[in-house]
Protein backbone atom coordinates (compact mmCIF):
# COMPACT_ATOMS: atom_id res chain seq x y z
CA UNK A 1 0.00 0.00 0.00
CA UNK A 2 1.24 3.67 -0.83
CA UNK A 3 -0.58 5.91 1.22
CA UNK A 4 -1.56 9.39 0.51
CA UNK A 5 -2.13 12.27 3.07
CA UNK A 6 -5.27 11.53 3.89
CA UNK A 7 -5.98 10.98 7.63
CA UNK A 8 -7.09 7.52 6.67
CA UNK A 9 -4.25 6.57 5.17
CA UNK A 10 -1.88 8.03 7.27
CA UNK A 11 -3.74 6.46 10.07
CA UNK A 12 -3.23 3.02 9.13
CA UNK A 13 0.53 3.72 7.90
CA UNK A 14 0.89 4.52 11.46
CA UNK A 15 -0.90 1.79 12.84
CA UNK A 16 -0.11 -1.52 10.56
CA UNK A 17 -1.87 -3.37 13.19
CA UNK A 18 -5.36 -2.47 12.34
CA UNK A 19 -4.97 -3.84 8.89
CA UNK A 20 -2.78 -7.22 9.83
CA UNK A 21 -4.59 -7.75 13.48
CA UNK A 22 -8.02 -6.64 13.10
CA UNK A 23 -10.55 -9.27 12.57
CA UNK A 24 -11.57 -9.11 9.09
CA UNK A 25 -14.52 -8.15 8.10
CA UNK A 26 -17.74 -5.85 9.83
CA UNK A 27 -20.15 -5.63 6.29
CA UNK A 28 -23.09 -3.51 7.47
CA UNK A 29 -26.33 -4.10 5.47
CA UNK A 30 -29.87 -3.02 6.40
CA UNK A 31 -32.09 -5.50 4.49
CA UNK A 32 -35.21 -3.68 5.18
CA UNK A 33 -34.09 -0.93 3.26
CA UNK A 34 -36.56 -0.28 1.24
CA UNK A 35 -34.83 0.30 -1.75
CA UNK A 36 -33.11 -2.74 -1.29
CA UNK A 37 -35.90 -5.14 0.49
CA UNK A 38 -37.75 -3.84 -3.03
CA UNK A 39 -35.11 -4.98 -5.31
CA UNK A 40 -35.03 -8.15 -3.99
CA UNK A 41 -39.21 -8.92 -3.45
CA UNK A 42 -38.98 -8.43 -7.27
CA UNK A 43 -36.09 -10.56 -7.87
CA UNK A 44 -37.84 -12.87 -5.54
CA UNK A 45 -41.26 -12.58 -7.36
CA UNK A 46 -39.58 -13.22 -10.99
CA UNK A 47 -38.73 -16.48 -9.55
CA UNK A 48 -41.05 -17.71 -7.95
CA UNK A 49 -44.60 -16.61 -7.61
CA UNK A 50 -45.61 -15.24 -3.63
CA UNK A 51 -48.41 -16.88 -2.02
CA UNK A 52 -50.99 -14.47 -0.11
CA UNK A 53 -49.69 -14.70 3.49
CA UNK A 54 -46.04 -15.40 2.59
CA UNK A 55 -43.20 -13.60 4.26
CA UNK A 56 -40.12 -12.42 3.71
CA UNK A 57 -38.57 -10.45 6.23
CA UNK A 58 -40.19 -8.12 7.25
CA UNK A 59 -44.17 -8.15 7.95
CA UNK A 60 -44.56 -5.19 5.47
CA UNK A 61 -44.68 -7.29 2.36
CA UNK A 62 -47.94 -7.07 1.55
CA UNK A 63 -48.22 -3.49 1.22
CA UNK A 64 -44.77 -4.00 -1.09
CA UNK A 65 -46.85 -6.19 -3.07
CA UNK A 66 -50.09 -4.57 -3.65
CA UNK A 67 -47.71 -1.39 -4.17
CA UNK A 68 -45.96 -3.30 -6.81
CA UNK A 69 -49.30 -4.54 -8.48
CA UNK A 70 -50.48 -0.54 -8.78
CA UNK A 71 -46.74 0.04 -10.75
CA UNK A 72 -48.02 -3.14 -13.05
CA UNK A 73 -44.99 -5.10 -11.91
CA UNK A 74 -46.97 -7.56 -10.04
CA UNK A 75 -50.58 -9.33 -11.19
CA UNK A 76 -52.35 -10.74 -7.87
CA UNK A 77 -54.49 -13.85 -9.43
CA UNK A 78 -55.78 -16.67 -7.49
CA UNK A 79 -54.35 -15.98 -4.01
CA UNK A 80 -50.60 -15.42 -6.05
CA UNK A 81 -48.43 -12.49 -6.74
CA UNK A 82 -47.57 -13.13 -10.92
CA UNK A 83 -44.84 -11.26 -12.11
CA UNK A 84 -45.58 -9.79 -15.19
CA UNK A 85 -43.30 -6.66 -16.46
CA UNK A 86 -40.91 -7.27 -19.59
CA UNK A 87 -38.04 -6.78 -17.92
CA UNK A 88 -35.48 -9.20 -15.47
CA UNK A 89 -35.42 -7.42 -12.06
CA UNK A 90 -31.74 -8.84 -11.21
CA UNK A 91 -30.52 -6.49 -13.90
CA UNK A 92 -32.06 -3.41 -12.24
CA UNK A 93 -29.64 -4.41 -8.98
CA UNK A 94 -26.31 -2.91 -8.00
CA UNK A 95 -24.04 -4.31 -6.00
CA UNK A 96 -22.44 -0.75 -5.39
CA UNK A 97 -25.63 0.91 -4.64
CA UNK A 98 -29.12 0.95 -3.22
CA UNK A 99 -30.88 3.32 -5.95
CA UNK A 100 -31.84 1.70 -9.35
CA UNK A 101 -31.45 5.14 -11.19
CA UNK A 102 -27.81 4.42 -11.99
CA UNK A 103 -25.95 6.92 -14.38
CA UNK A 104 -23.97 5.52 -17.18
CA UNK A 105 -20.81 6.68 -18.26
CA UNK A 106 -19.40 6.37 -21.65
CA UNK A 107 -16.23 6.03 -23.25
CA UNK A 108 -16.22 8.13 -26.41
CA UNK A 109 -12.20 7.79 -27.00
CA UNK A 110 -12.54 5.13 -29.56
CA UNK A 111 -14.81 5.38 -32.70
CA UNK A 112 -16.81 2.40 -30.72
CA UNK A 113 -18.29 4.28 -27.76
CA UNK A 114 -18.21 1.77 -24.78
CA UNK A 115 -19.97 1.29 -21.33
CA UNK A 116 -17.15 1.88 -18.58
CA UNK A 117 -19.15 2.50 -15.59
CA UNK A 118 -21.86 3.18 -13.55
CA UNK A 119 -22.72 5.88 -10.83
CA UNK A 120 -25.71 6.28 -8.18
CA UNK A 121 -28.01 9.58 -9.10
CA UNK A 122 -26.93 11.01 -5.83
CA UNK A 123 -23.41 10.55 -6.85
CA UNK A 124 -23.34 11.69 -10.24
CA UNK A 125 -23.28 15.14 -9.85
CA UNK A 126 -20.23 15.23 -7.59
CA UNK A 127 -18.16 12.80 -10.22
CA UNK A 128 -19.43 13.36 -13.18
CA UNK A 129 -20.46 17.03 -13.65
CA UNK A 130 -18.77 18.52 -17.11
CA UNK A 131 -14.87 18.31 -16.55
CA UNK A 132 -14.61 16.35 -13.98
CA UNK A 133 -11.89 13.75 -13.75
CA UNK A 134 -13.42 10.35 -13.16
CA UNK A 135 -10.86 7.24 -12.93
CA UNK A 136 -11.39 3.63 -14.08
CA UNK A 137 -9.03 0.98 -14.02
CA UNK A 138 -6.22 3.54 -13.20
CA UNK A 139 -7.10 5.55 -16.44
CA UNK A 140 -7.89 9.04 -16.09
CA UNK A 141 -11.43 9.99 -18.25
CA UNK A 142 -12.66 13.28 -18.53
CA UNK A 143 -16.49 14.23 -18.36
CA UNK A 144 -17.00 15.79 -21.66
CA UNK A 145 -21.11 15.55 -21.71
CA UNK A 146 -23.06 15.04 -18.68
CA UNK A 147 -27.02 14.24 -20.18
CA UNK A 148 -28.71 14.56 -16.86
CA UNK A 149 -32.29 13.62 -18.40
CA UNK A 150 -30.77 10.66 -20.12
CA UNK A 151 -28.34 9.60 -17.26
CA UNK A 152 -25.24 9.31 -19.42
CA UNK A 153 -22.20 10.93 -18.97
CA UNK A 154 -19.74 11.14 -22.05
CA UNK A 155 -15.75 10.72 -20.91
CA UNK A 156 -12.56 10.71 -22.96
CA UNK A 157 -9.27 9.60 -21.62
CA UNK A 158 -7.16 12.50 -20.54
CA UNK A 159 -3.13 12.48 -19.15
CA UNK A 160 -3.54 15.43 -16.18
CA UNK A 161 -1.34 15.68 -12.86
CA UNK A 162 -4.66 16.45 -10.89
CA UNK A 163 -7.44 15.36 -9.80
CA UNK A 164 -11.39 17.07 -9.44
CA UNK A 165 -13.39 17.83 -6.29
CA UNK A 166 -16.69 19.00 -6.21
CA UNK A 167 -17.97 21.07 -3.93
CA UNK A 168 -21.50 20.63 -2.35
CA UNK A 169 -23.94 22.83 -0.96
CA UNK A 170 -25.83 20.82 1.51
CA UNK A 171 -29.13 21.48 3.47
CA UNK A 172 -29.66 18.68 6.16
CA UNK A 173 -33.73 18.28 7.93
CA UNK A 174 -34.16 16.28 10.39
CA UNK A 175 -37.11 14.19 10.05
CA UNK A 176 -37.50 12.03 12.52
CA UNK A 177 -35.23 11.12 15.84
CA UNK A 178 -34.78 7.26 17.13
CA UNK A 179 -32.83 7.73 19.82
CA UNK A 180 -31.02 10.16 21.55
CA UNK A 181 -28.64 11.30 24.59
CA UNK A 182 -27.91 14.20 26.33
CA UNK A 183 -24.36 14.74 27.72
CA UNK A 184 -23.19 17.87 29.66
CA UNK A 185 -20.53 18.73 26.96
CA UNK A 186 -21.82 16.73 23.98
CA UNK A 187 -25.12 14.85 22.91
CA UNK A 188 -25.42 12.29 20.57
CA UNK A 189 -28.49 10.86 18.56
CA UNK A 190 -29.72 8.56 15.53
CA UNK A 191 -32.59 9.54 13.30
CA UNK A 192 -33.82 9.99 9.79
CA UNK A 193 -32.93 13.00 7.51
CA UNK A 194 -33.54 14.85 4.51
CA UNK A 195 -30.12 15.88 2.35
CA UNK A 196 -30.39 18.04 -0.33
CA UNK A 197 -27.63 18.63 -2.23
CA UNK A 198 -26.74 20.85 -5.18
CA UNK A 199 -22.82 20.68 -6.32
CA UNK A 200 -21.95 24.47 -6.67
CA UNK A 201 -18.27 24.25 -7.88
CA UNK A 202 -15.26 22.06 -8.51
CA UNK A 203 -11.58 22.57 -7.75
CA UNK A 204 -8.75 20.91 -9.31
CA UNK A 205 -6.24 19.30 -7.21
CA UNK A 206 -2.28 18.51 -7.94
CA UNK A 207 -1.63 14.75 -7.12
CA UNK A 208 0.62 14.19 -3.84
CA UNK A 209 1.04 17.75 -2.93
CA UNK A 210 -2.95 18.03 -2.74
CA UNK A 211 -2.19 21.95 -4.02
CA UNK A 212 -5.41 23.42 -5.48
CA UNK A 213 -4.89 24.70 -9.38
CA UNK A 214 -8.17 25.85 -9.75
CA UNK A 215 -11.59 26.06 -9.96
CA UNK A 216 -14.97 25.75 -12.23
CA UNK A 217 -18.23 26.69 -11.81
CA UNK A 218 -21.12 23.70 -12.06
CA UNK A 219 -24.60 23.89 -13.38
CA UNK A 220 -26.52 20.83 -12.64
CA UNK A 221 -30.15 20.42 -10.46
CA UNK A 222 -30.70 19.85 -6.67
CA UNK A 223 -31.05 16.59 -5.05
CA UNK A 224 -32.31 14.85 -2.63
CA UNK A 225 -31.41 12.13 -0.41
CA UNK A 226 -34.00 10.45 1.85
CA UNK A 227 -31.40 8.50 4.54
CA UNK A 228 -30.35 8.20 8.28
CA UNK A 229 -27.89 10.15 10.51
CA UNK A 230 -25.96 10.56 13.46
CA UNK A 231 -25.03 13.62 15.14
CA UNK A 232 -23.23 14.85 17.50
CA UNK A 233 -24.36 18.08 19.72
CA UNK A 234 -21.85 20.50 21.40
CA UNK A 235 -22.42 22.89 23.82
CA UNK A 236 -22.98 26.01 23.13
CA UNK A 237 -20.09 27.93 23.94
CA UNK A 238 -17.32 25.17 24.24
CA UNK A 239 -14.62 25.75 26.26
CA UNK A 240 -11.41 27.62 24.94
CA UNK A 241 -13.32 28.55 22.07
CA UNK A 242 -13.60 32.64 21.85
CA UNK A 243 -15.80 33.53 19.08
CA UNK A 244 -17.88 32.13 16.34
CA UNK A 245 -14.91 32.53 13.30
CA UNK A 246 -13.46 30.01 16.19
CA UNK A 247 -16.30 27.81 16.36
CA UNK A 248 -16.92 27.60 13.03
CA UNK A 249 -12.76 26.50 11.96
CA UNK A 250 -13.04 24.20 15.17
CA UNK A 251 -15.96 22.28 13.89
CA UNK A 252 -14.81 21.90 10.41
CA UNK A 253 -11.71 20.24 11.57
CA UNK A 254 -13.27 18.16 13.15
CA UNK A 255 -15.68 16.85 10.82
CA UNK A 256 -13.01 16.68 8.42
CA UNK A 257 -11.41 13.94 10.32
CA UNK A 258 -14.53 12.63 11.51
CA UNK A 259 -15.10 11.80 7.84
CA UNK A 260 -12.04 10.29 6.96
CA UNK A 261 -11.67 7.92 10.37
CA UNK A 262 -15.89 6.56 10.48
CA UNK A 263 -14.78 4.95 7.68
CA UNK A 264 -12.21 2.49 9.77
CA UNK A 265 -15.03 1.72 12.34
CA UNK A 266 -17.63 1.18 9.59
CA UNK A 267 -15.55 -0.66 6.86
CA UNK A 268 -16.87 1.69 4.82
CA UNK A 269 -15.63 3.62 1.62
CA UNK A 270 -15.31 7.70 2.77
CA UNK A 271 -17.77 7.65 0.11
CA UNK A 272 -20.37 5.67 1.45
CA UNK A 273 -20.71 8.42 3.95
CA UNK A 274 -21.00 12.26 4.48
CA UNK A 275 -20.80 14.91 7.00
CA UNK A 276 -21.74 18.25 7.65
CA UNK A 277 -21.54 20.53 10.26
CA UNK A 278 -23.95 23.68 11.58
CA UNK A 279 -22.22 26.24 13.83
CA UNK A 280 -25.89 26.44 15.17
CA UNK A 281 -28.12 23.84 13.52
CA UNK A 282 -32.03 24.69 13.15
CA UNK A 283 -32.70 21.34 14.36
CA UNK A 284 -30.64 21.47 17.72
CA UNK A 285 -30.19 25.03 18.34
CA UNK A 286 -26.48 23.99 19.16
CA UNK A 287 -22.94 23.52 16.83
CA UNK A 288 -23.89 20.12 15.62
CA UNK A 289 -21.99 17.70 13.58
CA UNK A 290 -23.88 15.34 11.15
CA UNK A 291 -22.60 12.59 9.51
CA UNK A 292 -25.42 10.29 6.89
CA UNK A 293 -25.47 7.21 5.56
CA UNK A 294 -25.64 8.56 1.57
CA UNK A 295 -27.23 5.37 0.46
CA UNK A 296 -30.92 6.54 0.06
CA UNK A 297 -32.72 4.75 3.17
CA UNK A 298 -29.51 4.32 5.07
CA UNK A 299 -27.79 0.18 5.18
CA UNK A 300 -27.32 1.12 9.14
CA UNK A 301 -23.76 3.52 9.31
CA UNK A 302 -25.35 6.07 11.28
CA UNK A 303 -26.68 3.57 13.95
CA UNK A 304 -23.54 2.20 14.52
CA UNK A 305 -21.71 5.33 14.57
CA UNK A 306 -24.38 6.45 17.29
CA UNK A 307 -23.23 3.32 19.61
CA UNK A 308 -19.20 4.53 19.15
CA UNK A 309 -19.93 8.06 19.43
CA UNK A 310 -17.45 8.07 22.25
CA UNK A 311 -14.74 5.71 20.06
CA UNK A 312 -14.95 8.23 17.30
CA UNK A 313 -14.57 11.62 19.02
CA UNK A 314 -11.49 10.03 20.91
CA UNK A 315 -10.05 8.82 18.11
CA UNK A 316 -10.45 11.90 16.22
CA UNK A 317 -8.01 13.95 19.33
CA UNK A 318 -5.78 10.73 18.60
CA UNK A 319 -5.44 11.32 14.76
CA UNK A 320 -4.82 15.23 15.19
CA UNK A 321 -2.98 15.33 18.42
CA UNK A 322 -0.39 12.78 16.81
CA UNK A 323 -0.17 14.08 13.80
CA UNK A 324 3.37 15.73 12.60
CA UNK A 325 1.94 18.97 11.31
CA UNK A 326 1.90 21.96 13.50
CA UNK A 327 -0.93 23.78 11.92
CA UNK A 328 -3.08 21.60 10.62
CA UNK A 329 -2.44 19.39 7.04
CA UNK A 330 -4.45 17.18 4.61
CA UNK A 331 -3.57 14.08 6.75
CA UNK A 332 -5.19 15.32 9.89
CA UNK A 333 -8.17 19.07 10.16
CA UNK A 334 -7.23 19.66 6.45
CA UNK A 335 -4.74 22.20 4.94
CA UNK A 336 -3.90 25.05 7.29
CA UNK A 337 -4.97 27.11 4.38
CA UNK A 338 -8.58 26.27 4.93
CA UNK A 339 -8.89 26.01 8.25
CA UNK A 340 -6.73 28.85 9.31
CA UNK A 341 -3.27 28.70 10.98
CA UNK A 342 -5.63 28.01 14.56
CA UNK A 343 -7.24 25.19 12.76
CA UNK A 344 -5.25 22.40 14.27
CA UNK A 345 -5.37 23.88 18.02
CA UNK A 346 -8.94 25.12 17.76
CA UNK A 347 -9.85 21.54 16.67
CA UNK A 348 -7.67 19.75 19.43
CA UNK A 349 -9.28 22.74 21.96
CA UNK A 350 -13.07 21.56 21.20
CA UNK A 351 -12.25 17.95 21.41
CA UNK A 352 -10.33 17.72 24.67
CA UNK A 353 -12.99 19.55 26.08
CA UNK A 354 -15.50 16.12 24.86
CA UNK A 355 -13.09 13.71 26.02
CA UNK A 356 -12.63 15.10 29.69
CA UNK A 357 -16.34 14.50 29.80
CA UNK A 358 -16.40 11.22 28.63
CA UNK A 359 -13.44 10.10 30.63
CA UNK A 360 -14.74 8.23 33.90
CA UNK A 361 -13.32 8.73 36.80
CA UNK A 362 -10.00 6.74 37.27
CA UNK A 363 -10.52 5.49 33.45
CA UNK A 364 -6.76 6.33 31.88
CA UNK A 365 -6.74 7.73 28.52
CA UNK A 366 -6.69 4.92 25.94
CA UNK A 367 -3.87 3.25 24.40
CA UNK A 368 -3.02 4.43 21.52
CA UNK A 369 -2.82 1.30 19.86
CA UNK A 370 -5.47 -0.25 20.66
CA UNK A 371 -7.84 -1.03 17.69
CA UNK A 372 -10.68 0.59 16.77
CA UNK A 373 -12.94 -3.09 17.42
CA UNK A 374 -11.77 -6.34 18.75
ZN1 LIG B 1 -1.79 17.31 10.46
Amino acid sequence: MVARSSPLDQFIIQHPEYFFKASPELGLINPNNLYILMSHIKCAAFELPFEDGETFGVDTLDQVLEYLEEERVLRHVGGRWHWTADSFPADAVSLRSAADENFVIIDISTPHHRVIGQIDRFSAPMFLHEEAIYIHEGIQYQVEKLDFEEKKAYVRKVDVDYYTDASLAVNLKVLDVFRSEEGDRIGRAWGEVMVTALVTMFKKIKFDTHENLGWGPVRLPELELHTTAYWATLEDHPAGIQSQDELQNALMGVANVLGQIAPLYLMCDPKDISVVYHVKSPFTQKPTIYIYDSCPGGVGFSEKLYEIHTDLFEKAYEVISQCGCDTGCPGCVGPAAEVTDQGKDLALRILGGIILDNQPEGKTQRNVFELPFK
